[in-house]
C-alpha cells in the first residue's frame, strides 16, 4: 500500500502544504472509513448522500491516523490534533492521488469492464497470474468512483500485476477509472443489458464500456469479446489506433474454444490458436469458458508461462454467491443471488441445464433490476429459455417476474409453474416439491435478497 510523505502526498494529492515540521510525517495507506481505518493511515473524509466523513475525523484520530484531508469549505478542521492537508474536494484528491501513485509504480495494470463477468474474470485472471508474478486485485467488488482509487493506493510498490475491475452505470465513469488506473491490457468481458434503464440504448452501453480506451497506455491491448456484433463494430472503426485481441465462442475469434468435455463440474477446452494442450476450467457454464478465454488472452499478452497459466485455471477460486455450488444433505444448490440480468440468467439456466438429466431440476428465479422500459419484454424472454425437457419446476419471486412465469408455462406444464411475492410461502411449496437429489437455482438482482430463501432452504433441510 502507498508509503509517502505528506511533502510527498501534498504534491500528489494536489493538497495545501504541510508545515515544516509536518513534512517528513509517513503516512502507510489510504482510509475513507473510520471502522477499518490502520494506525499510520492517512484519512480522506468523503462527502456522501447520508454520511460526511469529516464528522467522524474524531474517531480517525482515535485510530491513529498519521493525517488526514479536509474540504476546504468543511468548519472544525482538526487542527493541532492531527496534520491537516486542506483541499478543494477530498474525492477528487483521493482520486489523484490514487493515480500519481499508480504512474509511480512498475506493476503491469490490467482493468476489466462488461456487463457481466467483471468480478469472475478478476477472480480468476488474478489467480492465475498469481501462480508466476506478484500480483494484486480488487477485493471483492470495489469497482467505482472510490473502489478503483482505493485499490489503486493498495498496491504495493514490488507488486508485479494489478487486476482492477471497473464498474459503472453511467456514460462517463468508465473514462475516469480508465484514466486514473492508466490499464496495460483492457478487458471488455461482454455487453448485456445491465444497465439499460440507466444508458437507455444497447449503443450507449457499448460507448460507456469502450472509454476503458481512454487511458489505456500506448502500445496497450484491448481484448474483448468478438461474438458482439456491435461491439466488435465499434472496435472496428477505430482499429490501429490500439493493439486488439478478440475472444468468443465463433472461430472468427483470435480465441475461440474447442470444447471438449462440458458439463456441472466445469469444462475442458482446447484453444486451436493458442497451444495444443488442453484447459480445465473448474466452473460450469458456457459463460465462464468465454471468462476463461479473456484471462488465457490477458495473461498470455502479460508474459505468463501457458503450463503455470494451465495450473492457474484449473485451480481458481470466485467470490461467493456468483453461481456457489453448494452441496446440502439432500439437495445440491447454486447460490446466484448476487446480481440477474438477462444473460446472467440466461447463462445460469443453461448451466442447470448441464447436470445430469436424472436429477430434479427447479429454478427460482427473481426480479431483475434496472432494465428500464424493456423491462417487461426482457422478463418474458426468459420465460422461453425454461422448457418441460430441462426443467421440473419454475417458481418466480416479484412482479416483473409474473411476466418470466407467463411465458414459461406456454413451455412447461402450468401447474410446474409459480409466481410469488411472499417469501415464506414460496419456500414452503419449495419444500414441498424438493425431491432428494434436487439441483436448485436461486438467482436475483441483489435488492430482491433471495439469499434469504437459500439461507431458509439450507437451514431447514
Ligand atoms: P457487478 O456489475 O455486480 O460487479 P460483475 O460484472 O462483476 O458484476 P460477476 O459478479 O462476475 O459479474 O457475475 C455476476 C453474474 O453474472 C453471476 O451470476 C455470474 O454467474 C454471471 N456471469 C459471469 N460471467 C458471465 C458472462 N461472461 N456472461 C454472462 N453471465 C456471466
Ligand atoms: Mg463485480
Amino acid at each position: 500500500m502507498i508509503r509517502r510523505t505528506l511533502q510527498q502526498v501534498s504534491v500528489m494529492g494536489d493538497t495545501s502544504f504541510p508545515t515544516k515540521e509536518q513534512q517528513g510525517i509517513e503516512i502507510t495507506g489510504v482510509s475513507i472509513d473510520t471502522r477499518t481505518l490502520r494506525k499510520g493511515n492517512l484519512y480522506i473524509p468523503i462527502v456522501g448522500d447520508r454520511f460526511n466523513g469529516h464528522h467522524f475525523a474524531h474517531l480517525a484520530i482515535e485510530k491513529g491516523a498519521a493525517a488526514v484531508l479536509w474540504n476546504w469549505n468543511e468548519p472544525n478542521a482538526p487542527l493541532g490534533m492531527i496534520p491537516v492537508l486542506m483541499v478543494k474536494d477530498t474525492l477528487i484528491s483521493l482520486q489523484t492521488l490514487a493515480k500519481e501513485y499508480c504512474a509511480q509504480l512498475k506493476a503491469t495494470v490490467i482493468g476489466i469492464t462488461g456487463s457481466n463477468g467483471k468480478t469472475s474474470t478478476k477472480d480468476m485472471l488474478a489467480d492465475c497470474l498469481s501462480q508466476q508474478f506478484i500480483t494484486q486485485k480488487t477485493l471483492g467488488n470495489l469497482n467505482n468512483h472510490l473502489g478503483v482509487p482505493l485499490t489503486l493506493l493498495s498496491l504495493e510498490e514490488d507488486t508485479e500485476m494489478a487486476v482492477v475491475e471497473m464498474g459503472m452505470s453511467g456514460l462517463g465513469e468508465i473514462k475516469l477509472l480508465s484514466d486514473m488506473a492508466k490499464p496495460d491490457i483492457a478487458i471488455i468481458t461482454n455487453i448485456g443489458e445491465a444497465h439499460l434503464g440507466d444508458l437507455g440504448s444497447t449503443h450507449n452501453i457499448i460507448k460507456a464500456k469502450m472509454e476503458i480506451l481512454s487511458g489505456l497506455k500506448q502500445n496497450g491491448t484491448l481484448i474483448y469479446n468478438g461474438d458482439h456484433v456491435l461491439l466488435s463494430g465499434a472496435v472496428e472503426s477505430i482499429r490501429g489506433e490500439f493493439n486488439f485481441i478478440s475472444f468468443g465462442l465463433e472461430q472468427l475469434n483470435t480465441y475461440y474454444p474447442a470444447i471438449i468435455r462440458m458439463d456441472q463440474t466445469g469444462s475442458i477446452i482446447n484453444v486451436p490458436q493458442h497451444s495444443s494442450i488442453p484447459y480445465s476450467i473448474p466452473l460450469a457454464g458456457k459463460h465462464q469458458i468465454l471468462n476463461a478465454l479473456a484471462v488465457i488472452a490477458a495473461a498470455t499478452k502479460a508474459g505468463m508461462n501457458a503450463d503455470k497459466l494451465r495450473d492457474g485455471l484449473a485451480n481458481v477460486h470466485l467470490s461467493s454467491m456468483r453461481n456457489e455450488v453448494i452441496e446440502a444433505d439432500h439437495f445440491t444448490l447454486i447460490n446466484d443471488t448476487y446480481k440477474s440480468n438477462p444473460s446472467s440468467a440466461i447463462a445460469a439456466l443453461e448451466t442447470l441445464y448441464l447436470w445430469p438429466a436424472d436429477r430434479q431440476k427447479i429454478a427460482v428465479l427473481g426480479d431483475m433490476q434496472d432494465l428500464g422500459e424493456q423491462a417487461v419484454s426482457l422478463h418474458h424472454e426468459i420465460g422461453s429459455y425454461a422448457d418441460d425437457a430441462h426443467l421440473d419446476y419454475l417458481f418466480t419471486f416479484g412482479p416483473l417476474s409474473v411476466h418470466t412465469a407467463d411465458n414459461a408455462r406456454r413451455r412447461m406444464s402450468p401447474d410446474r409453474v409459480f409466481n410469488y411475492e411472499d417469501k415464506p410461502l414460496m419456500i414452503a411449496h419449495i419444500r414441498s416439491v424438493l425431491e432428494p437429489n434436487a439441483v436448485l437455482l436461486v438467482k436475483a438482482s441483489r435488492a430482491l435478497r433471495l439469499e434469504e430463501v437459500v439461507d431458509s432452504l439450507l437451514e431447514g433441510q
